[in-house]
Parts: structure tokens; C-alpha cells; sequence
């Protein structure tokens, strides 16, 4: 089966053609780039009704051959991009008269890496910009074990480089800066399963204000914010007796979180497996991969039903394609 995936929840216009015969799966993406500041809806919904129909054109190309479905993410995300991305797949699929899929974006940053670790029954730590949260499969559904209580991963690493007056985005820049830094005190919030970004994000701020090097905060920043999720994480695999950490989201690019998981999993003999980048940041990859899966199971929808769902959570999606299995 061929599948044809298409992402656009914020600021990546992206295609990917995904055939489930050979594995393979092509990836064409188009990134939006916020002159000042961070993503601007409007903006990246202007940037989506160009970059879509290309990326979509140049997946088709490389297909040269048949689509058997048109997946693509129905939500979470913002919703002008959400609504351009889903005209066009909708617009596809009726076109080539083939089913279409409606895949949760959370979800399928989650999947892309338990497909290709093939994992049986993993805990997933999906670090993305928007999101932060740790996942468990139980009982037909991905349950929502601990999650931020404030803003997303990456935004909150966003905000505190807009304060800098650094570009979007806000990550690599501090995973680099971080390699010349050494330790400041910031605050640690763990609450049970949850953690907060938003009093950690501010005081960095503050430090940066009061005379802190750059370079010294960038550091401590990412090793308070790691050593959260990482806490969280082997939390979660204790709680759910799980021994397999799968990780997900364009966070998961930043080698110093990589380094903290694979470390905790080592220490407690778990296995742990992090995707390609290609497949970490947003991307169209991981939608028509979990499209596919998806489609063969039956999981497809009318188009009367494919409106977007801005606010769509993991834990709302039946996983048909995975039943019987359970954490
Ligand atoms: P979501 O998937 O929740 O909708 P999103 O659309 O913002 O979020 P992602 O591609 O998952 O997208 O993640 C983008 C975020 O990843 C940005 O906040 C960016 O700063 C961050 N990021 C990218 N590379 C790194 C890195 N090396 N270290 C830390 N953060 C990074």
C-alpha cells in the first residue's frame, strides 16, 4: 500500500509518500520562518497555502504511481494551518477517489518511533514545541500518564530565546550555546507525573537580566528541563512496569536529552529508541506511516467528518490499529 501524507499543524508544510511494501518512506518539507519573533498564525497559514500544494506535487512526483489513501493530521495544531493542510488532503483524496485518514499529530509522533523500534509494548516521552507528555498504551488508547502543566517544551524554550531577541526557533540555539555554559541554580518543578515550564522559563529570564552569562543559563536550562522529563519518564516506565522508552517530537533532536534517556534506561536495563531527526520535528513522514496503518485497518473517515480539531488529545483516539495489545 502507498500512502500519502500530509502535515501542516504549524510551521512545517510537508508530503510524504510512505510504501508499505518496501518501508520507504519520502519526505518533502517546507519550513515557515518567522522573521521577528515566534510563529505567527496568520502567517504560517499563508506560508501553508504556498509551501502545500509544492511539497504535495513534488511527493507525487516521486510516487509516480498509484495512492491507495490521503492521510493527514486532523489536529492538534493551529487552526488556519490545520484548515489549509486538511482542504488539500480532503480536495486529494476526492480527487483520486481514495479513503481518507484522519491521523491525531501527537499520536503519530509517538507511532513513527514504536514502528520502527518495533517495540511491544513501550512508554513514550513525546517532547514536541506545543507539547509535553508521557504516554502508556492501555486498553485500546494511548493514556495520558503525566503532562505539562503549562506550555509546551519547546515554546517555553522559544519564549525564553525571544527574550534573548534570537530567532525562531529558539532550541538548537540554546543546545549550542549550552556546550560553553557551566551549572546556575533554577527552579525543578515536578508534581507527581506533571511538570511546569512556566516559573523555570521566567527565572531564566530574570538570571539572563541580572548579569547571568547566556551561555551559563542556556546550560542549566536544558539540564533542569532534561532532568524533568527524564524523572517523568522513568516514573512512568516504574508505574507501567514497561521496560522500552520510545521518544518523539522535535525536542527529541537535542543530543543532551537524548544522552539523559538513554543513560536513565541503561541504569535500569530498559531499551530506548529515538527516531532519525527526519522523523522527530514535524514532518509528513510520520503521518503517512500511521495513515497506513491506519488504512488497513479500516480506520478511514468520511469527508463530512475530517473537520480539524485544534485542541485534538492523544487519549481520544481509539487505536484500531493495535488491538489487543496493552501496557
Ligand atoms: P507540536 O508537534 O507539539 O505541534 P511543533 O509543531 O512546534 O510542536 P516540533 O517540530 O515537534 O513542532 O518541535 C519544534 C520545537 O523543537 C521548537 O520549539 C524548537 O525550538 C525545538 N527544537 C528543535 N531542535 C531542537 C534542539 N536541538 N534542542 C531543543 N529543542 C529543539
Amino acid at each position: 500500500m502507498r500512502v500519502l501524507g500530509v502535515e501542516g499543524t504549524a510551521w512545517c508544510a510537508s508530503a510524504a509518500v510512505h510504501d508499505t511494501a518496501t518501508d520507504e518512506t519520502f519526505i518533502e518539507s517546507d519550513a515557515y520562518e518567522p522573521e521577528s519573533g515566534g510563529i505567527h498564525p496568520r502567517e504560517a497559514a499563508e506560508h501553508m497555502g504556498d509551501a502545500i500544494p509544492r511539497v504535495i506535487e513534488t511527493a507525487l512526483d516521486h510516487a509516480d504511481g498509484e495512492i491507495d489513501a490521503v492521510a493527514f493530521s486532523q489536529g492538534p495544531g493551529l487552526g488556519p494551518c490545520l484548515r489549509v493542510a486538511g482542504t488539500a488532503a480532503r480536495a486529494l483524496a476526492g480527487t483520486l477517489d481514495v479513503p481518507l485518514v484522519g491521523v491525531n499529530h501527537m499520536v503519530a509522533h509517538l507511532e513513527i518511533g514504536r514502528h520502527e523500534a518495533d517495540f511491544d509494548s513501550p512508554v513514550c516521552l513525546n517532547a514536541s514545541g506545543a507539547n509535553a507528555h508521557l504516554l502508556g498504551f492501555h486498553d485500546g488508547r494511548y493514556r495520558v500518564l503525566g503532562e505539562t502543566m503549562d506550555t509546551g517544551v519547546g515554546n517555553a524554550i522559544d519564549k525564553f530565546t525571544r527574550h534573548l531577541g534570537w530567532s525562531h526557533p529558539g532550541g538548537p540555539k540554546v543546545e549550542e550555546a549550552a556546550k560553553d555554559g557551566e551549572y546556575v541554580d533554577l527552579p525543578y518543578v515536578v508534581k507527581g507525573m506533571d511538570f511546569s515550564f512556566s516559573g523555570l522559563m521566567s527565572a531564566a529570564k530574570d538570571a539572563v537580566d541580572e548579569g547571568a552569562a547566556v551561555e551559563d543559563v542556556c546550560f542549566s536550562l536544558q539540564e533542569h528541563i532534561f532532568a524533568m522529563l527524564t524523572e517523568v519518564s522513568e516514573r512512568a516506565l516504574s508505574l507501567t512496569g514497561s521496560d522500552e522508552l520510545v521518544l518523539g517530537g522535535g525536542v527529541g533532536q537535542n543530543d543532551r536529552l537524548r544522552e539523559m534517556l538513554a543513560e536513565m534506561c541503561e541504569q535500569r536495563g530498559a531499551e530506548f529508541y529515538a527516531p532519525e531527526p527526519r522523523f522527530l520535528r514535524d514532518n509528513a513522514g510520520m503521518i503517512a506511516v500511521l495513515g497506513a496503518e491506519m488504512a488497513a485497518a479500516g480506520d478511514t473517515i468520511e469527508i463530512e467528518d475530517s473537520a480539524i480539531d485544534p485542541d485534538f488529545r492523544p487519549d481520544e483516539v481509539p487505536v484500531t490499529w493495535r488491538e489487543n495489545e496493552s501496557v
